[in-house]
């Protein structure tokens, strides 16, 4: 609970989005349910507006906190969310803090680049930015158009990244509501603040925004666009900026190489050698169907061939060591449909414990019923048709004995 429901926390980034380290003095603190503190001014960006919050450390006489979260409360304060729980830190003490710079710079060079990006697809395309997530590995834009092309993803890269080169001013405005009216912004958030902050690169992007953000648009580095997706209300467009994008590249090529090793190929050359491989793969496959319909054809009149007619009936029982149950059910095809009086009661080994049991159209058992009952004492599941029926048991034990005592069931 807070104790001390008092004034907003001054935003030391509104002004200085490189001002890493400051004073403050503790306004109120609480540790349930977790461990939080609010204070007189902050320096802490708090996650909103599409940008993740930072972290850092409060250093206060002898101890160091871990500030894991910081969020917007309702009432204009901000939270430092802590890592552990807070002894003797009473409202009026005064502390230190410090920003995880590291952290705070690459959100600076995506959101930044984000700003850029977004005005090279409105001076291109006429296309706006509806939203803006940062993540962990990426960030995305959703755009409202219905269409866009690979060529306008690279024009607007390559129009965002000599903007970047440029290395034009960005600098920070407050203005109020009336005034921003009238300046022709990208964007008005829909508040209710009378006092709006603008981020301005020189002669190139206008918009009212309450992120951090870089200096000179040199700063931001780069930026490279990845994956587009349409997504409901428009397109996506996933990007990366400055160290983000050099990390990327770096992982894209790693994964490149390795996929290159694999070809003994150029990586440039993999995507034809895919091709190549997945014709290949298709060419094989057809040849092994042939195959095994030809080996299906073969053995099915062998085996009838040396088994006995009995009642009239001839009764195919074999355990193969090592088949897929796809083979056993074709074998059994081929069986039934060579004699009208054939019974097949098939089984293998591996890859999986199965049996397939089938009857000539017009003979009289019920393969399903059978094989039920087979997997009920084998502890397997299957089922089927009066004709054919299939199942997989968990081991091979009794398989071959199971077939045995059907078949005996069936002379008799
Ligand atoms: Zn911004």
């Amino acid at each position: 609970m807070w104790l001390n429901k008092t004034s907003m926390t001054d935003r030391l980034y509104y002004h200085d989005p490189f001002l890493y380290e400051f004073e403050a003095e503790v306004r109120d603190q609480n540790n349930t349910p977790r461990p939080a503190l609010i204070l007189d001014r902050t320096a802490f960006y708090p996650t909103s507006g599409g940008q993740v919050h930072d972290t850092g450390w409060i250093l206060a006489a002898d101890q160091k906190f871990r500030v894991t979260e910081v969020a917007d409360a309702e009432d204009g304060r901000i939270v430092h969310y802590l890592e552990a729980p807070l002894k003797d830190l009473k409202p009026g003490a005064r502390i230190r803090g410090q920003i995880d710079p590291a952290r705070r710079r690459d959100h600076m060079q995506q959101h930044s680049g984000q700003h850029v990006l977004s005005a090279a697809f409105v001076r291109l395309f006429n296309m706006p930015t509806v939203s803006f997530h940062m993540g962990d590995d990426y960030c995305s834009i959703d755009l409202d158009t219905p269409n866009l092309s690979r060529d306008q993803i690279e024009s607007a890269e390559r129009l965002a990244n000599e903007i970047i080169l440029e290395n034009r001013p960005v600098d920070i405005r407050f203005v109020t509501r009336d005034e921003a009216g009238k300046l022709g912004l990208r964007k008005i958030p829909p508040t209710e603040c009378d006092e709006l902050r603008l981020i301005d690169i020189h002669d190139f992007d206008l918009t009212a925004c309450g992120g951090t953000h870089v200096r000179q648009t040199g700063q931001i580095g780069c930026i490279l666009l990845r994956k587009a997706e349409k997504v409901r209300q428009g397109w996506r467009v996933e990007f990366v900026a400055g160290q983000r994008a050099v990390a990327t590249a770096r992982r894209d090529y790693t994964v490149l190489t390795e996929g290159a090793a694999l070809f003994s190929a150029h990586i440039y050359d993999i995507p034809q050698q895919i091709r190549k491989a997945l014709d290949e793969i298709r060419s094989l496959r057809k040849q092994w169907e042939q195959s095994l319909e030809d080996l299906a054809d073969a053995q099915a009149a062998a085996l009838l061939a040396e088994t006995p007619e009995s009642n009239g009936r001839r009764i195919v029982v074999r355990t193969f060591s090592d088949r897929e149950m796809g083979f056993l059910k074709l074998l059994a095809q081929k069986l039934t449909r060579l004699s009208p009086n054939v019974v097949a009661l098939l089984a293998t080994k591996s890859p999986q414990p199965s049996l397939v049991f089938a009857q000539s159209p017009g003979q009289p058992f019920d393969m399903s019923a059978l094989l039920k009952k087979v997997m009920a004492t084998l502890g397997g599941r299957g089922g089927g048709s009066k004709d054919m029926a299939q199942g997989g048991a968990p081991t091979t034990d009794g398989v071959e004995s199971a077939l045995e005592s059907v078949s005996a069931t069936l002379c008799a």
